[in-house]
């Protein structure tokens, strides 16, 4: 099996590079079992989501809701309805701007949001979940950089927003962030993680493919790792 093997081998380069983030000058400076390491699977063919199912990754992200209901969905079909019993601690992200028309279909099926952004959303999926029972966990994504054309709260909006959330029982664990691909992203972690820090949030969505290493010093809890583990994306599929 190709895709088992290099899956396998990108696996294992990935946690082997996790753990040298995690150690500076011989010293531990962070716990490895504190990155959480999420399996980035949009664009991506089913067998190398099933692939990296039966390498033992649990943790995966998807940017898009119609295309993780289409590809969690067959998965799902593929196992006669029980993939959680199948593969124990499975946990979907959604890392992807939400609309709100898309808000049951995502609530259905991811364990955590990670791009809450707008009141507007807030309302929205504060409803959905009081309507379906549940309690998602949730990240707030800050618009670190004030980048015009990206979404995410902007730093200053952060503590109203949060306020707001709490008011309606959302259940904010973190902030989560991109930052603007012509600047050095530690600076954006490192601010990332100061926002957190004053607003009392533990966890810390930051960090992708080419600067995982770079954010897990300065704090982060979870990584978004998608070309380094799956190879390239697929052009075609939209
Ligand atoms: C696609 C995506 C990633 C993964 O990017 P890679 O560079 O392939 O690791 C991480 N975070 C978000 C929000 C994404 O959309």
């Amino acid at each position: 099996m190709k895709n088992m093997n290099d899956i396998q081998q990108n696996l294992k380069n990935v946690r082997g590079k996790i753990e040298k983030a995690c150690v500076r000058n011989k010293e531990i400076i962070r716990d490895v079992n504190e990155v959480k390491l999420i399996a980035v699977s949009k664009k991506q063919p089913i067998d190398r989501v099933q692939a990296m199912l039966d390498c033992g990754q649990r943790l995966f992200g998807e940017n898009r809701v119609q295309d993780a209901v289409k590809t969690w969905g067959s998965l799902e079909r593929d196992f006669g309805g029980n993939l959680k019993a199948q593969y124990n601690d499975l946990e979907l992200h959604l890392i992807g701007p939400l609309q709100t028309n898309k808000v049951q279909d995502a609530v259905q099926l991811f364990d955590v949001i990670q791009t809450v952004d707008r009141p507007k959303l807030v309302y929205a999926l504060a409803d959905e979940m009081k309507k379906q029972n549940k309690n998602l966990s949730c990240f707030i994504q800050v618009n670190t950089g004030e980048e015009e054309q990206k979404s995410g709260i902007l730093p200053q909006e952060l503590t109203e927003f949060l306020k707001l959330c709490r008011e309606v029982e959302l259940k904010i664990i973190g902030l989560m962030c991109i930052p603007p691909v012509a600047e050095p992203s530690a600076l954006h972690f490192a601010f990332l993680k100061k926002l957190a820090d004053e607003h009392g949030l533990k966890e810390l969505s930051m960090g992708m493919s080419d600067d995982f290493d770079k954010a897990i010093p300065l704090g982060a809890s979870y990584i978004r790792v998608g070309t380094a583990l799956f190879g390239r994306r697929e052009v075609l599929k939209t």
